[in-house]
C-alpha cells in the first residue's frame, strides 16, 4: 500500500481509513476488509454496537414503510438484515390490508463472502425465494432504470470509491417518486458525547476485532473510515447534487449515525 501511496497524485487519491490511496486500489482494499470480516460480521456488529445497530435498522425500515408488492434494492446489503426486515414489514402491512401481493428484495454487494454469510444465515419460510443475492458494485448497478420502489444502503456508502457515481446510479434505478434511505455513521452532536464515542471506538473496537475476529486491521479501518466521512449537512448536499428531492436527515444515538432520506 505504501508504494501505491508514493506513486499516487493527490487528485487520484481517495480516503481509505486515515490513509489516502490510489482510487483504483480502494475497491480491492475494501473487498479485502470484508472478505476477512464476513464470517464473524453479524456477531461483531452486535458486539461493537452493543446491539444498537438492530434498533437503527428497525427505524430505517419503519421510515421506508414497505408495502405489499414493492421491490427493494439494498445496496452494500451484506448479510441482508434490511432485506429481511423490509419483507417482514411489507407482509405485516399486506395482512392488515388483506393484500395477496408479496414484496421482494435484492441484496447487492461487491463482496461475495458477505452475501454467502447472509445466504447461510437463511430466511424465514415466508420469505423463501423472495430475496435475490447479487454481486455488484454500487457505482454501476446491474439493474434497469426505474425498476425498484425503494433503495437502501446501510453503513455501506463510506466504503464506495466514487460516491457521486453511486448516488446517481441508485437514483437511476428508482421509479419516479421512489424513496432512498441511507444509514451511515456520522458526527456526534455534542463534544462530550463525541469524546466518549471516540474512546469506545478507538480503544474497544480494534481490540474486539483482534480478539473476536482475529483481525485488528479491518476494525481499525472501520473506525478511521467513519471519521473521514462527510458530516450530516455535507452529505445531505451530495444527495441534492445527485438529484434527490426533499432531502433530510435524522440523527440516531446523538449523531453517531444518521439516516439520510430523499425521493427520486
Ligand atoms: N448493509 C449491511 C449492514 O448494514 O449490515 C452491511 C454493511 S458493511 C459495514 C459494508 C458493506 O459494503 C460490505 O458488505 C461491503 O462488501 C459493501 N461494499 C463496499 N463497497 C461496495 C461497493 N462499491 N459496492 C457494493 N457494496 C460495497
Amino acid at each position: 500500500m505504501t508504494e501505491t501511496l508514493k506513486q499516487a497524485k493527490p487528485e487520484n487519491t481517495v480516503p481509505f481509513g486515515f490513509e489516502d490511496v490510489d482510487r483504483t486500489a480502494k475497491a480491492g482494499l475494501v473487498r479485502g476488509v470484508f472478505d476477512r470480516s464476513a464470517r464473524r460480521y453479524d456477531l461483531m456488529n452486535d458486539l461493537m454496537s452493543l446491539g444498537v445497530h438492530r434498533a437503527w435498522k428497525d427505524m430505517v425500515m419503519t421510515r421506508a414503510n414497505p408495502q405489499p408488492g414493492e421491490r427493494l434494492l439494498d445496496v452494500a446489503g451484506g448479510t441482508g438484515d434490511l432485506a429481511r426486515s423490509f419483507l417482514t414489514k411489507a407482509d405485516r402491512a399486506g395482512k392488515r390490508r388483506a393484500s395477496p401481493r408479496q414484496a421482494e428484495a435484492i441484496v447487492l454487494d461487491i463482496n461475495e463472502q458477505m452475501l454467502r454469510a447472509g445466504i447461510k444465515r437463511g430466511v424465514e419460510p415466508a420469505q423463501a425465494g423472495r430475496i435475490q443475492w447479487v454481486t455488484g458494485n454500487a457505482e454501476c448497478l446491474p439493474l434497469a432504470s426505474h425498476c425498484v420502489d425503494c433503495v437502501t444502503i446501510s453503513t455501506g456508502i463510506r466504503n464506495v470509491t466514487d460516491r457521486a457515481a453511486a448516488l446517481a446510479d441508485m437514483r437511476r434505478v428508482l421509479k419516479p417518486g421512489g424513496r432512498f434511505l441511507c444509514l451511515e455513521f456520522s458526527r456526534p452532536t455534542s463534544r462530550g458525547w463525541g469524546k466518549l464515542y471516540d474512546a469506545w471506538s478507538f480503544n474497544v473496537m480494534p481490540e474486539l476485532g483482534e480478539h473476536v475476529a482475529r483481525d485488528r486491521a479491518s476494525y481499525q479501518y472501520l473506525v478511521e473510515s467513519i471519521r473521514r466521512f462527510p458530516d450530516q449537512d455535507s452529505f445531505a448536499g451530495e444527495l441534492r447534487q445527485a438529484g434527490f428531492r426533499q432531502v433530510s436527515y435524522t440523527n440516531f444515538s446523538g449523531g453517531i449515525a444518521a439516516l439520510h432520506t430523499g425521493w427520486a
